[in-house]
């Protein structure tokens, strides 16, 4: 490709390309960062700058960039096949990918249904649950159409998956387009819905579900959860023991789990997937993120046996789940899988994580002592730290501040790549960064919080 000059791509990117989740008035002040390349855990951009990333990139990145084996997997992929449809026709690396995903994911998933994102592999896991109850024998089952999902909850940006969203900001404005969903207090325990505290809440908002679930059971499909982080809406760390209530209650009422794992599988946590953490066994899990080590779009939702039975009916019964996307099961985006896959294996990732998850721990305690830290939230290789301005009241900076995408341009000036949601700073450093480099992104992280925040004239 010819080389063009930063300027140049600055000029056309604010000319033609319109980013997600982007104030683009925003956008279009400042000098953009142009990303050329990667390479382990660090990304450059045109001028020659060198950043550790941060955040995964959008919290995907599991073996660095430019990983020489998925590179190589994806190049033998692409000297055979680069796409064949799903549609009557199967293809090698989207069956071993199965195979291999069966083997992985928490006892009793045993079908998998591809898609390219995580939006997708939850709007499938909607709509599965959804028919399966249609095609139940009993006539009562047919009234199960409702979801229950929580507040602050962020399961991607289709329509069906922002209906089981809770997060004002994003979703509110959509209200009208939305299907109803019941909603279920967020386990949010720095602002506890409910108005109690940490040490001796005992769970309440978990008996908010339960008496949500005893008055609508009969009314609903499934309860859709992010298992013990909620990410997007600031990475919200559960209580122990909030996940397998949860799957306790869907037991008892007889309504169907829908784990969305799409942050907080392959690793993130420190186990494989979150569930583990709570020997908790989903009725559909929703992956994708990871899933290519964060190199191709791939996404897959998995169910039981039972629930992938009552599709099947006689050949004229038509129990047919009519939904397919184009690119779905893509060969290229699963021998990348695959190579992830084999990656964790090889190296030992998740055996590796334990010391750095020790390490990530002990270096976010200092960030209590902050002035403006709030609250520091933390599983395995996420996190996030909220910043307020009166950690007696809680109150947040005036927005007019800016604080969280000041605290962004400070950690760029010295080689970090970060990305706020709202007042909380994330940190989803990749898993194969060393330990080094852990320790780079929480002090670099650390001054720019201090800098901004303790910085005498703020406004
Ligand atoms: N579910 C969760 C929990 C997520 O964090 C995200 C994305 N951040 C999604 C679903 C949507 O995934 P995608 O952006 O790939 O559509």
């Amino acid at each position: 490709m010819k080389n063009y000059k930063p300027e140049q791509l600055e000029r056309w990117d604010k000319q033609y390309v319109w980013h997600p989740f982007t104030q683009m008035r925003q956008w279009q002040k400042e000098r953009p960062l142009i990303i050329e390349k990667g390479e382990g855990s660090y990304l450059y951009d045109v001028e020659g700058n060198k950043y550790l990333d941060g955040i995964s990139s959008l919290w995907v990145t599991v073996h660095g960039h430019r990983k020489r084996e998925i590179n190589q997997a994806i190049i033998e992929q692409l000297d055979k096949l680069a796409h064949s449809t799903m549609l009557g026709q199967a293809n090698i690396t989207s069956t071993l990918l199965a195979r291999k995903l069966v083997e992985i994911t928490p006892e009793g998933l045993n079908k998998v249904f591809y898609s390219e994102s995580g939006s997708t592999a939850v709007e499938i896991g909607l709509k599965i649950a959804y028919q399966y109850w249609q095609q139940q024998g009993e006539e009562k089952d047919k009234d199960k159409r409702k979801f229950v999902s929580l507040v602050n909850a962020y399961h991607g940006d289709t329509i069906g998956s922002v209906s089981v969203g809770g997060i004002d900001l994003f979703h509110k404005i959509f209200a009208s387009l939305l299907f109803e969903t019941i909603s279920a207090p967020s386990p949010y325990c720095y602002r506890c819905p409910l108005n109690l505290s940490k040490e001796n809440c005992s769970m309440e908002c978990v008996n908010e579900m339960e008496s949500l679930l005893d008055r609508h059971h009969h009314e609903i499909a499934g309860v859709v959860i992010e298992p013990v982080v909620q990410g997007a809406a600031g990475m919200l760390v559960a209580p122990d023991g909030y996940l397998a209530k949860v799957r306790e209650l869907c037991n008892r009422y007889n309504v169907l789990l829908i784990a969305d794992e799409v942050a907080v599988g392959f690793g993130r946590t420190g186990k494989m997937f979150a569930c583990a953490h709570e020997n908790v066994s989903p009725d559909i899990i929703c992956l994708a993120k990871g899933i290519t080590g964060g190199y191709l779009p791939l996404a897959a939702t998995m169910t039981t046996n039972e629930i992938y039975n009552a599709f099947l009916g006689e050949v004229y019964e038509c129990k047919t789940f009519y939904h397919g996307h184009t690119y779905t099961g893509n060969p290229v985006a699963c021998a990348a899988a695959l190579a992830n896959l084999e990656l964790f294996e090889k190296d030992k990732l998740i055996e590796t994580l334990q010391g750095k998850v020790t390490l990530f721990t002990e270096g976010l305690k200092r960030f209590k002592e902050l002035q403006h830290v709030g609250d520091v939230r933390q599983k395995g290789l996420m996190a996030g730290i909220e910043i307020v301005e009166n950690t007696a009241t809680k109150e947040p900076f005036p927005v007019k501040y800016n604080i969280p995408h000041r605290i962004v341009l400070e950690a760029r000036k010295n080689g970090l790549i970060i990305r706020p949601l709202d007042n909380v700073m994330v940190l989803m450093p990749i898993l194969s960064m060393s330990l080094t480099e852990l320790t780079q992104v929480l002090d670099i992280t650390y001054a720019a919080i201090k800098n901004v925040t303790e910085e005498e004239t703020l406004c």
